[in-house]
């Protein structure tokens, strides 16, 4: 199957869409989150157990792949998902972000950037629009990212300003240089903290062409507020019948406030990250799982929650194994977390289908925000 989105359902209240995105993969049910497979998995879980609780699509993350175990071998294994036993979507990002956050010596000219990667000893490489298409058509994932610059945060409007246009210049290279492969390529809005630079940034890429629109760079250390006002500037220069990217975001909350304001997708390290460091979320707060309080406690994690860690395992065995270092605590965790994430999701899509998306919004959010963790 090609690549393709319909859009199902607009809600009449708030910007919040329920689609589906088809690829060569499987079809995706929007809005979605990705859960973050940086390294061709997803930390401690296997395939099985992500088609268990739910994940329709994962990301995976061209920077690392690209420097181990390299992109030729896993085009040789015939992509990503036969690599790593995954039969359904992929969506790699660029490297581009990683680029900027991971690598030393970065420096960046209008061919590309050259850098020194941080686990081969300090190797120097040298990424252009070009090479990043390159290198994700040999990873072979569904959904694939233009090469982005993504700025420090604070920038200066000048510089935002330089960034943003030699971003929209690697944009078109990165369209060109695309095969027919069936991939499907998405831009990624830039433009720093500047509501004006975010909407040049997105008609610009719409007057380009891409299968799908990403809103890329936040979360790197603004406000809330400013977050949600940077993706107000990007989406209403965004068509109607492209999916959109909210890249890196976020917190249960920040889904929530994504979705309101029309975002199709998401991706986050958050609960995995969190759930190895035996951080929690439920539907009533966050749950830190090594507090005190849980020694003798013979609730699961979330008394809502329907994964299976919940369904068997009480907080105190869970605070015990934390304690003890041992190995199934992280994966136990994961599988709360991930499933967490997901199950809002359907939560999420469901109250739109039903055209109640902002009642459930109020009644999550106040939920969440009543608890004394
Ligand atoms: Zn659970």
């Amino acid at each position: 199957m090609p690549f393709s989105f319909d859009l199902i359902k607009k809600d009449t209240v708030s910007c919040a869409r329920l689609g589906k995105i088809t690829t060569p993969h499987g079809e995706i049910n929007t809005p979605v989150f990705m859960p973050v497979g940086t390294q061709a998995t997803v930390k401690t879980l296997s395939p099985e157990d992500l088609v268990n609780i739910g994940a329709e699509i994962i990301l995976s993350n061209t920077y690392h792949l690209f420097l181990r175990p390299g992109h030729e071998l896993i085009r040789d294994f015939g992509g990503l998902q036969k690599f790593m036993g995954w039969n359904r979507p992929v969506l790699t990002d660029s490297g581009g972000f990683q680029v900027f956050s991971l690598a030393d010596l970065r420096k960046i000219s209008e061919e590309g950037v050259t850098f020194q990667s941080h686990i081969d000893g300090g190797a120097k490489h040298f990424i252009s629009p070009e090479y990043a298409i390159e290198i994700q058509e040999a990873l072979g994932a569904d959904i694939i990212m233009a090469f982005d610059e993504c700025i420090p945060f604070p920038a200066t409007h000048d510089y935002a300003w330089e960034s943003l246009e030699r971003t929209l210049r690697w944009a078109r290279r990165c369209r060109d240089a695309k095969k027919e492969t069936g991939q499907a390529l998405f831009g990624i809005v830039q433009g720093g903290m500047y509501p004006e630079l975010r909407k040049q940034s997105a008609g610009a890429l719409v007057d380009i062409g891409f299968d799908g629109y990403a809103v890329g760079g936040l979360s790197v250390g603004e406000t809330k507020p400013v977050m949600y006002e940077m993706i107000e500037a990007s989406v209403p220069s965004l068509p109607e019948d492209k999916p959109r990217y909210l890249m890196g975001v976020g917190t249960p909350e920040d889904l929530v406030e994504g979705v309101d304001r029309g975002i199709d997708m998401f991706d986050c390290v958050m609960p995995t990250r969190n759930a190895r460091n035996g951080t929690f979320f439920t539907s009533f707060g966050k749950v830190v799982i090594r507090n005190a309080r849980y020694e003798r406690d013979e609730q699961p994690i979330d008394p809502e929650c329907g994964c299976s860690t919940c369904r068997n395992f009480t907080r105190s065995y869970l605070r015990h194994l934390f304690n003890a270092g041992e190995v199934l605590a992280l994966r136990l965790g994961t599988i709360h977390n991930v499933f967490f994430y997901l199950d809002l999701m359907r939560s999420i899509r469901a109250s739109i289908e039903e055209g109640r998306f902002t009642e459930f919004k109020k009644e999550f959010l106040s939920k969440r925000e009543n608890y004394d963790a």
